[in-house]
């Protein structure tokens, strides 16, 4: 495959709507391509921009009333001059409709996100750089022998590092990363062709918490507390199947 083949397929790609052997295609052009791959970096921060709830807004009902007045004063005169100008009048709604939504966009955009949203995306963001930049692991090894020692004297905790091969999750490897501006430890995971990042940090004195699950950009995310630990495991892999993993990492950390 080549740039031309590649660009048309990259929305797809990211909106992960490629059957696997056009996927596996396209990875494999744009694992070598840098072009593509600052293409394929671009669409996701987009994607992951708009996928912002905090990007939707309802107009104010000021708004509603003009812009709804606006495209009744088009269809009124759209009307008055007859069948010929019918397109006029859809063409004064479009342009309402685009006022509308840029007004808006503006109104919303100084505004700022919640912690925990900002937390869900880096945590997304730390996942996308994992599996985009060829940095999935610092230490690559499916031993939890080796992967946990790995840590040691690197993080001001010691992160519980578990095989669940058994389960039907093998373990990849480790990685340093950092969440909220603290180095934080991922432990990464696999699930057929689905890479699972565990993202592990320190929360002293912070009491147990269930798994709560959610959905970021498309990514699939759950989080929950234990052992004065904060867990964040991130993937593609379907909701009900990332929960099970979360599940099982839970009952193993003591
Ligand atoms: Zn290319």
């Amino acid at each position: 495959m080549n740039c031309e083949a590649a660009r048309p397929l990259l929305h797809a790609y990211v909106d992960g709507e490629l059957d696997l052997v056009k996927s596996l295609e396209l990875e494999a052009h744009v694992s070598s391509c840098p072009a593509c791959t600052h293409e394929q970096t671009s669409l996701r921060a987009l994607r992951t921009a708009f996928a912002n709830s905090t990007l939707y807004h309802d107009a104010p009902a000021q708004l509603r009333r003009r812009v709804r007045t606006a495209v009744r004063d088009a269809r009124r005169a759209e009307a008055g001059r007859g069948i010929t100008f019918l397109h006029l009048g859809w063409a004064g709604a479009a342009a309402a409709a685009v006022l509308l939504i840029s007004l808006t966009v503006r109104a919303v955009l100084p505004f700022g996100s919640a912690p925990g949203d900002l937390m869900a995306r880096e945590v997304v963001d730390d996942h996308l750089r994992s599996l985009t930049q060829n940095h999935l692991t610092d230490v690559l090894s499916t031993n939890q022998h080796t992967v946990k020692p790995w840590f040691d004297g690197k993080l001001s905790f010691a992160p519980p590092v578990k095989d669940f091969a058994a389960e039907g999750f093998p373990l990849v490897g480790g990685r340093l990363d950092y969440l909220d501006n603290r180095p934080a430890a991922a432990i990464v995971y696999r699930r057929r062709q689905h890479i699972i990042n565990l993202f592990i940090s320190p929360a002293p004195h912070a009491n147990d918490s269930a798994p709560l699950s959610q959905v970021r950009a498309g990514y699939n995310i759950v989080e929950w507390t234990r052992s004065e630990m904060r867990f964040w495991a991130v993937s593609s892999l379907n909701a009900g199947e990332l929960s099970h993993f979360a599940q099982i990492v839970r009952n193993e950390t003591s």
